[in-house]
């Protein structure tokens, strides 16, 4: 195989990514990485953070999380965090490099209450610091998109997990197509998108490539796919999963980069089992963004000085704010829906044996 220049298609077929996938290695890195330098500077990486703004207590079923209500890990619910304590956890993530904060919220769907005026409001304070915005808080609804975009949300994150025929191994409490129509709210409402999946929980690759597959048929495609490895929790139905193998990690993040060319692939939970020479390769496959803090959400992460040893060693620069679109500027709230806007999200309700085995 020699280096090919970009192809922007999205008429991939699964028979073509099971062949790059499986490719040997060192062709698939030189072709990952020329695609890479094509359309992205391969010496800046984003520093983004996560914030957990509303931890724990959550009623889905999702077999990796542990958020979930359902499951003994030792997650305790907490209030939504208030104004003043995301702006502190922000302009701290912004000292160590961050340009971007994700705020995270354990909830199935946002609710038209006090509580997500209350995220506006976050929205807004971080906007005001001139960092990249984004929210993952549920299923979410045209309005409630719109609303996210108003108080100035750069991104929705709403990660597809898995292929459709795994998700349902994985989550019985909501639906697929759901997830592909809050992401399509977000898109409507002029939000980036921000969506992608984990590795490790069972699935085969053919399940991780119909993923990209899905991602890939989106249009426009997501500005932004993370790269999970799972992080096992103990208490949770899928504990006893091993860690993935870093050169699977490696082959999945260049398999990303080769299918969605001009979005930036993220290297997201997971990094902690990863060493220094294998963050290294997944970098060189394509990964143009790390998450920093000791946590994400509620799984562990290396520290904010680890990573700048790292990007000194390797000679990256973190990527600033906005280097890929316009910060939003906030405009007036559009306010709640009327009644006969409300919209009734599915709930498949099926049987996942091993869920229901780590139930309370
Ligand atoms: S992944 Fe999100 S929706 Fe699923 S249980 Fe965890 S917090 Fe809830």
């Amino acid at each position: 195989m020699t280096a090919q220049t970009t192809d922007l298609s999205t008429n991939w077929t699964l028979a073509e990514l099971q062949k790059l996938h499986d490719s040997p290695l060192m062709e698939l890195l030189y072709r990952a990485a020329t695609v890479h330098r094509q359309h992205h500077d391969p010496n800046e990486v984003q520093v983004s953070s996560l914030v957990s703004i509303k931890t724990g207590g959550c009623p889905e079923d999702c077999g990796y999380c542990p958020q979930a209500a359902r499951y003994h890990t030792d997650i305790e619910e907490n209030a939504l965090m208030s104004v003043e304590q995301v702006k502190a956890a922000a302009e701290r993530a912004k000292g160590l490099g961050s340009s971007r904060l994700c705020m995270g919220a354990a909830w199935r769907n946002v609710r038209d209450d006090d509580e997500f005026g209350q995220v506006l409001e976050l929205v807004r304070t971080v906007n005001g610091l001139d960092m990249e915005v984004c929210a993952t808080l549920g299923m979410l609804t045209p309005n409630q998109a719109d609303r996210l975009a108003a108080a100035g949300l750069y991104a929705y994150n709403h990660n597809l997990d898995s292929s459709e025929e795994y998700y349902k191994e994985v989550i019985s409490t909501r639906g697929y197509q759901d997830r592909l129509e809050t992401i399509g709210n977000a898109r409507k409402a002029g939000l980036t998108v921000c969506s992608g999946g984990i590795i490790g929980m069972g699935e085969t690759v053919d399940d991780r490539l119909k993923m990209l597959l899905t991602l890939a048929s989106l249009d426009p495609v997501p500005e932004s796919v993370p790269v999970n490895a799972l992080v096992a929790v103990e208490g949770t139905p899928l504990e006893d999963q091993q860690p993935v193998n870093i050169f699977e990690m490696v082959r999945m993040i260049a398999v990303t980069r080769i299918v969605l060319p001009t979005t930036t692939v993220r290297l997201s939970a997971g990094r902690t089992e990863m060493s220094p020479e294998g963050q290294a390769l997944c970098f060189f496959a394509g990964a143009g963004s790390i998450f920093a803090g000791d946590k994400l959400l509620t799984t562990p992460n290396p520290e904010a000085f680890a990573d700048m040893e790292l990007f000194a060693a390797l000679g990256l620069r973190p990527t600033a704010a906005y280097a890929k679109g316009e910060r939003p500027v906030p405009t007036e709230d559009p306010g709640p829906p009327g009644e006969k806007q409300r919209v009734r999200w599915s709930r498949p309700g099926h049987k996942i044996e091993r869920n229901e085995a780590k139930r309370h």
